[in-house]
């Protein structure tokens, strides 16, 4: 047999539906409410902050593990916000975005045989995360409408062999904002069966209705056993700089460093000084990040329940997840793909988030990181979209 295949693992993930999703809106000229990035400017200071570090001559390599400013002030900030050390020297590792953190990390824990939690539905880089790494993955459902998981079904897919489970809240693409009372539930396993959690907290500060963010380092116990991952990308609107970063406890760090340094050698270092700069912005910045963001929330959210989708409310990060049997919907790639070509948005078919895709065989992800202008055409194109049974 022929050897000019990609590899046994490379075949076993398909390429992303999310970045696949966007390349069709191009293809059709859609409106993108598939790929979650922002259609508006990143904050001024920090672009005026970028410029200035390229016109400094900031051009070469950045420390492997990261600039120190930017260490210093993600350790600070999460210390400040939340009241536990973190120390940039021995727990922070700036990688290109929180998707290489994540597979540094999952590379850097992972042998052979081991086993990791997965919720569904979940981001879709975490399956093949897990299968390149060589980690067996156990999936356990987040049931809707309010995305809660069996404490049962969570129980049983611990074992000896769990290395770790991978968490992510606020979620994508549920909207669910985790309680303590869970993260209770799920730290109790992992110090049960000696588990690491890695917890992907990008959509921090994008949270909703007083909900409120809680890391799971912060429980009893996990801060010795918590990678929390975060990045620039959402917070400050630069999803394409690539600049994310793990605050792991001293044990993992140096292995999630090794990893990092011959995978990338590192981030681009005048977007790190920029990230610093971005760090420090005032505490407004935040709240006025979120309250503009669930403005966009209540005006999508509007617009799909008045087109007859059922939307399951978010209470943080960007997306609404959708049911729609109301348009006879039974296969939720070839609507997606109707929608993009012949309605003209978007999104995501909710089968890429699940393991078996009869899951999500009846949803699709809506994104809202959008200015008004764009939901507002999304909402005149939806106009063409008929539920079943509902004469024109
Ligand atoms: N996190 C975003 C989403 O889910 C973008 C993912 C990506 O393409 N890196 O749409």
């Amino acid at each position: 047999m022929s050897k000019l295949t990609g590899s046994k693992k490379a075949t076993q993930f398909t390429e992303s539906v999310i970045r696949e999703m966007t390349r069709l809106n191009a293809l059709y000229g859609g409106v993108n409410l598939s790929q979650g990035f922002p259609d508006f400017p990143a904050p001024a200071e920090v672009k005026q902050a970028a410029c200035a570090a390229i016109e400094a001559d900031v051009n070469q390599y950045a420390v492997t593990w990261g600039a120190r400013p930017l260490r210093e002030a993600v350790a600070s900030g999460f210390s400040r916000r939340y009241g536990l050390p973190v120390s940039a020297d021995e727990q922070v590792t700036v990688c290109c975005g929180s998707t290489e953190a994540m597979m540094s990390t999952m590379m850097a824990i992972i042998d052979p045989g081991d086993e990791v939690v997965i919720f569904e539905p979940f981001y879709e880089n975490y399956g093949p995360d897990a299968i390149r790494s060589g980690a067996t993955p156990r999936y356990v459902t987040l049931h809707e409408p309010d995305w809660t998981f069996d404490p049962d079904e969570l129980t049983a897919a611990f074992n000896a062999k769990t290395k770790a489970v991978i968490l992510n809240t606020p979620n994508n693409p549920t909207g669910k904002v985790f309680t303590r009372d869970e993260l209770e539930t799920i730290a109790a396993l992992c110090r049960k069966w000696d588990a690491i959690a890695i917890s992907d907290e990008i959509y921090e500060h994008i949270i909703y209705d007083g909900h409120r963010h809680v890391p799971i380092a912060t429980i009893d116990g996990m801060a010795d056993r918590t990678v929390t991952i975060n990045g620039l990308s959402k917070t400050y609107s630069v999803t394409g700089w690539r600049v994310g970063w793990t605050i792991s406890p001293p044990s993992l760090t140096g292995a999630i460093r090794k990893v990092h340094d011959f995978l990338t050698v590192g981030a681009a270092a005048p977007l790190q000084e920029a990230g610093a700069v971005a760090l420090g912005l005032p505490d407004g910045y935040y709240l006025d990040l979120a309250a503009r963001y669930q403005r966009r929330r209540d005006m999508l959210l509007e617009i799909l329940e008045r087109h007859h989708f059922t939307c399951y409310k978010p209470y943080g990060a960007y997306y609404i997840m959708t049911d729609v049997r109301a348009f006879g919907c039974t296969n939720d790639v070839e609507f997606a793909r109707y929608l993009v070509k012949e309605v003209g948005v978007a999104t995501v078919p909710g089968s890429s988030f699940y393991k078996d895709p009869a899951r999500g065989r009846t949803k699709v992800r809506f994104c809202f990181c959008k200015r008004d202008e764009t939901l507002l055409e999304a909402d005149r194109r939806l106009e063409k979209l008929v539920p079943v049974g509902v004469p024109r």
